[in-house]
């Protein structure tokens, strides 16, 4: 954690107003820098004419919005190589598009059957329920839609999105995200949740969220007491580097642990900002101190305006590399990519499994140490044909869920799945045969 002189770093206000105002969240969200001339001013810097009209040209594309807590986190006496700054502030690098950028990288609108859904996996959503967040970050993926007026969810929005879901028995999992749902006042936050709650197929919710990190004063006694009355309800922060711990974010943490609410941090890799394994290892030490569990790493999306922050995939994994094994396993987190198009997260991790042979696998370690795994010589393979109430494993097959079929790469693998191949929709090859299959 950083040290409480940096911590305090030039705060953007008055004493005064520090002291009585400060840990208001509200206040911090009325008070955000979100011009060129204040940032100049609150963080002391002078910028040149052509950094001024790069940020506001900026500006226009993706508004900046930084609370007064997230800013004084940067160190003025060399921002624009502060991870803070970077984060917070806009660059002339987001308005170079690349040709292979996207719109909607993860093409999210195609999997969406009502405005505030994604419907990608089989028995899980995203529910964009918020279009604002407490601080823009440079790097979103959802730069198309987060801060745009026009993207404001509206009451029908929200009604047709609960009906999509109360029609759809396979939905178990429900991840709320935005925007930022915690910028929700908590009366509306406790309606979405209870209303989700009496679905009777909605096993667990989980909520997206970035105000620990930039508006940490949001997470209060009665924001949790909210969150508490929904279990099992989980939480995924959006920490990325070890500068955004402080005694206000760690307390924050605390509240949401001590209200029972299983924490996962999700951090995306960004060139200038944790491409490093040493800023990492301490980004997951600090997290799992605080009772959260370092989830995804992920690579840095195509999104329109961010190959600046992009690292090629090798750093990812040379970063996955420095943590298995150097420290505890519950603080490495998997690193994907969110693939293009709409194929979801994959996890990009290193190899350990160098070769194998009929009996023995050959594993290597984090030092370079192979070792041999023997495979049993007697091992009886339950053969599946999905008649789950007369296996031996005694897997009572009373209901569909614990019936269902396999999919994808899944079904290659199965027993009862009659396919041995997967082809491209679209196969040349296919369209050739005669009989069309
Ligand atoms: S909090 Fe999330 S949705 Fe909001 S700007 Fe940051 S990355 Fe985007």
């Amino acid at each position: 954690m950083l040290s409480e002189k940096a911590r305090t770093f030039k705060k953007p206000v008055s004493d005064s107003e520090h002291k009585s105002h400060w840990k208001d969240w509200q206040w911090q969200v009325q008070h955000s820098i979100v011009d060129v001339k204040t940032l100049e001013r609150m963080l002391e810097i002078s910028l040149s004419e052509k950094e001024r009209e790069e940020i506001q040209k900026t500006i226009h594309i993706f508004p900046m919005s930084i609370t007064p807590y997230y800013l004084a986190l940067i160190d003025n006496a060399d921002p624009f190589h502060d991870p803070i700054f970077k984060q917070a502030v806009p660059s002339a690098g987001e308005l170079i598009i690349e040709n292979y950028d996207l719109h909607d990288p993860l093409s999210e609108e195609l999997d969406s059957p009502c405005s505030l859904i994604t419907h990608r996996y089989p028995d899980r959503i995203l529910f964009l329920i918020s279009n604002s967040c407490a601080m823009y970050c440079r790097h979103c993926t959802r730069k198309r839609k987060v801060g745009k007026i026009s993207s404001m969810p509206s009451k029908d929005d929200f009604e047709k999105a609960f009906e999509y879901i109360e029609n759809h028995p396979e939905i178990r999992d429900v991840l709320l995200s935005g925007g930022d749902p915690l910028m929700l006042p908590d009366s509306q936050l406790d309606m979405i949740l209870s209303r989700l709650r009496r679905i009777p197929h909605i096993e667990i919710i989980r909520i997206g969220t970035r105000v620990p990190v930039v508006l940490p004063y949001r997470i209060t006694d009665e924001l949790v007491t909210v969150l508490k009355k929904h279990h099992p309800l989980w939480l995924n922060t959006h920490f990325n580097h070890p500068h955004e711990f402080t005694d206000a974010s760690c307390e924050a943490l605390s509240k949401l642990a001590n209200g029972g609410i299983p924490l996962g941090n999700q951090s995306v890799l960004l060139a200038g900002v944790n491409d490093c394994p040493n800023i990492m290892r301490k980004l997951v030490h600090e997290l799992v101190k605080n009772r959260v569990r370092p989830y995804y790493l992920f690579q840095c999306d195509l999104a329109e305006g961010l190959a600046h922050f992009r690292t090629p995939v090798g750093k990812g994994t040379e970063i996955i590399e420095s943590l298995i094994g150097h420290t505890s396993g519950l603080a490495v987190p998997t690193y994907v990519i969110d693939a293009p198009g709409g194929g979801g997260k994959i996890p990009v991790m290193p190899h350990y499994l160098v070769s194998w042979s009929s009996n023995k696998v050959v594993l290597r370690n984090y030092e370079g140490m192979f070792s041999t795994y023997q495979e049993p010589d007697q091992y009886e393979r339950p053969a599946c044909d999905l008649q789950c109430g007369q296996c031996n494993l005694q897997h009572s097959g009373d209901s569909g869920y614990l019936m269902r079929r396999a999919h994808g790469i899944e079904a290659l693998l199965s027993d009862y799945e009659s396919e041995i191949t997967i082809l491209p929709a679209d196969s040349e090859r296919v369209a050739r045969r005669q009989d069309g299959e």
